[in-house]
Parts: C-alpha cells; structure tokens; sequence
C-alpha cells in the first residue's frame, strides 16, 4: 500500500531533537515572565478577515501565504500566519484592556504559511513572541528589544545582529510614499510584476521583495528615516539611547519595513550569521493602530516574533540536554523488586532512571542500557544488597565503583 507522508513544509519532531525544543519552551516561560509578560493561547484558526484587515491585503503574507479554507457551514477561516492579530483580538473580545495590568503577553506556537519550503522555512512553523499595550514610550521599544536580543544570549545563540529602522507614523509616511511611489514609477519598467503592481497598491512593500534586480533598484529609493516627523523622529532616537542604557549594539536599517501592514515607527530585526538565506531569527516593531483598526479602543501595542525553528538551527546541543540517563540493573530475577524501589527514590528526586523489567540476566540489561543511550548503570547484586551498597558503571569508559547506599544522594549531585 502507499505510504502516506508529512504534508510538504511540516516536519515530525521527535528524539534527539525535541529535547531542544522543550528546552527552549522551558526558557521561554521562565525567561519572560520576568518582564511580567503573562501568556496567552489564541485558537490556531481564525476568521479570514483578521488577517486581512490586521496585516494588510497588500503583504505577501495575506497575498500569497495563507491557508485559507470554508468550513462546512461555509465559514472563511485562515490558519493563523502569525500570532500578533489573534492576541489584539482576544484583547478585544475579553476586554483584556480593561481586565490584565500591565498589558504584556507571551505566546508559544505554530504558525502556517504557503511559503517555499528550504532550510529554516517551513509551512507549519512555530514562533514565540510577546506583545505589550497602552504603553507608547519609547523605552519601551528598546526594553521589548533588548528582551528578545538578550534572550538569545541566554539560551547561548551566537553571532546576532541588530537591525533597527523607523517606518513613520500616518504623518510623515504620506510624503514618503508619494516620493517613493515617483521614484518607482521612474524604474517601473526594470522592476518585477509583483512590485509593479506594488507601486501603486502598497510601495512599502517593494522593499520586501526578495528578487535581487529589485532589491538592487529599490537600494536608491527614498528612505523613510529622512522622512520622519518631529514626534517619530525624536522616539527613535530615545529608542536608541535606551539601547545603549541596555548595553545592545545595533545597526541602522533603511530597508527594513517588516512584512506585515500594521507597524508604525519602531522595526527590527535580529538576524544571524550562521543561518544563510533565511537568516532572521526574530522581528517585530510597534503597531500603533492595529487595535483600533480591528475595531478596540485608541490602545497603542508593541511586540516581536522570533521563529523557533531557525533557532533550534543554531542551539548548543549539549546545553540543551536534560540531565544525565541512569539504568537500574538488577543481578537476578529477585532482586527486580529493589531495582523498583530505588528507580522511585530517583524518579520522586526528580532524576531520569529505567529499569527493564523484561530482561534474564545482567548481560541483557547493559545490552539495552547500551542501546538506550545511557550515562550510569546501577548494579544491585547479591553483595550490594548484603553490604547496603550499589555498584555504578560508568557507560562512556566503562568504568565501576561501589558506593555506600547513604552516600548516594551526594554522588547524584556531584554526577548527574
Ligand atoms: P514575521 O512574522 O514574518 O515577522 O517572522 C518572524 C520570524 O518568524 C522570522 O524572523 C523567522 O524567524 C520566523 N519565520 C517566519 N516565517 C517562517 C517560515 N515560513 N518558516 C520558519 N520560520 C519562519
């Protein structure tokens, strides 16, 4: 019969890898509620027109990438393509405005988008992200920022950049978009469809194009830094010297404008070196409007999403492992029993043990113990019994000692 596959863009995931991935949403929750961020879980599917009205009908996202379906009664529903929407939403509809002080929300989750499929892109992807309301300060921009950049050297990720531009306000961004509407008019004929199209649907959105040719053109188009009004000029420069309080170097973007319709001034984006094409780890910026426009009260949001997968590219394999695998073996049949008595001691420590309750002699067990991966193997035998002792061999050089049965607590701490 034919097997049946993972859709194109998915991916199983499962030993050794989910250890990083457990890793990593362990330090998420235990990093960000220190912001007091608090998390939040949106449904994975939503009515199409969020995402239409929240992103833009322009983006690529909303163009080309989403999973859009009726359901039987005719509903049109889109899988989330990312999470920031969903989280205004929820606000919205719960009244969180009113209900959760201070506003900051973490999430955990997958995404879905049409994308090509290629190292660090996928079409069910997962990010994590936060998001803050009703806070328009410039400091806290650069403090979502310095979060999302300083998470990443906690959980060891080398060789990050910083990318940090202002993409205006409904002020300055007008004449900007006029200049740059004339400016591309003038290539028009040297740009690809897509961006001609652009040039009078959405501009801004020439710069996300990744066709090289136009990425090349749009270099010497107008930048919006030269641009900003008053108001947005002096919040990006605050955002940068509370970056500097911070301690994070960055560097200044012109081109960044982010995929997604909704940000107003702040955007960024911290890629890596190591990851080649797909080199974003995470991006996101303030979104003035985007509460009002899905239809809550004049609250202002700021907020980033990092790609988990792009990530666990670039994460320590060894920091990430849980602790340290013990096998309890036992001599003969009779002595199972005490093997399952001290596999519980470990086990209510907290401490990974096994026990093969299925296997003849020694010889067996350390077979499986080998095959398993294991670090110790406990020994309880005839003697260890008699003399209150247990036997450890070390399964990488093979190594045993004997220990006193009271001396293991302090072994444990010292090994596993
Ligand atoms: P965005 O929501 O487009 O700002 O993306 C935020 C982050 O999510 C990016 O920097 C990537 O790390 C990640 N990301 C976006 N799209 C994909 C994808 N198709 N596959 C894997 N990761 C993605």
């Amino acid at each position: 019969m034919k097997r049946i596959i993972a859709p194109k863009g998915t991916k199983d995931i499962f030993l050794p890898e989910i250890e990083k991935w457990q890793y990593i949403e362990e330090k998420i929750r235990g990093y960000f509620p220190r912001f007091l961020y608090k998390e939040i879980r949106t449904p994975i599917f939503e009515y199409s027109e969020l995402f239409q009205r929240g992103i833009g009908t322009e983006t690529e996202v909303v163009q080309k990438e989403m999973y859009t379906f009726k359901d039987k009664a005719n509903r049109d529903l889109t899988l989330r393509p990312e999470n920031t929407a969903s989280v205004v939403r929820a606000a919205i509809e719960n009244d969180l405005f009113n209900r959760v002080y201070p506003l900051r929300f973490f999430y955990i989750g997958p995404m879905f988008r049409y994308d090509k499929p290629q190292k660090g892109r996928f079409r069910q992807f997962h990010q994590f992200g936060v998001e803050v309301f009703g806070d328009e300060s410039a400091q806290v921009d650069a403090e979502v920022i310095y979060s999302s950049y300083d998470f990443l050297k906690e959980i060891n990720i080398k060789d990050i950049q910083l990318h940090l531009n202002s993409v205006g306000c409904e002020n300055c961004r007008p004449k900007f978009l006029r200049d740059l509407e004339a400016e591309a008019e003038k290539k028009k004929n040297d740009l690809c469809i897509d961006c001609q199209r652009k040039i009078h649907t959405n501009p801004l959105r020439i710069f996300d194009c990744k066709n090289l040719k136009c990425i090349e053109i749009s270099n010497d188009f107008p930048k919006i830094i030269d641009y900003l009004c008053e108001e947005c000029g002096s919040h990006f420069e605050d955002v940068k010297s509370t970056l500097s309080i911070f301690k994070v170097k960055f560097d200044i973007n012109s081109r960044l404008v982010r995929g997604l319709d909704y940000y107003t001034k702040t955007a960024f984006e911290i890629s890596s070196n190591q990851l080649g094409a797909q080199d974003a780890l995470l991006g996101g910026g303030r979104y003035n409007n985007l509460v009002k426009e899905l239809g809550g009260a004049d609250i202002s949001g700021m907020g980033f999403a990092a790609g988990i997968e792009r990530i666990i590219l670039q994460l320590d394999d060894a920091k990430s492992k849980k602790g340290k695998m013990i096998f309890i073996a036992y001599q003969s049949l009779p002595l199972m029993n005490k093997a399952i008595q001290l596999a519980k001691s470990l086990w209510d420590k907290g401490y990974r043990a096994y026990v093969d309750y299925n296997s003849k002699n020694l010889k067996k067990q350390l077979k499986k113990a080998n095959k398993i991966g294991i670090d110790y193997t406990f020994i309880l035998g005839e003697d260890e019994i008699v003399t209150k002792s247990i036997s450890i061999k070390n399964m990488k050089d093979y190594e045993q000692i004997t220990i006193k049965q009271e001396e293991l607590d302090k072994w444990l701490k010292n090994n596993i």
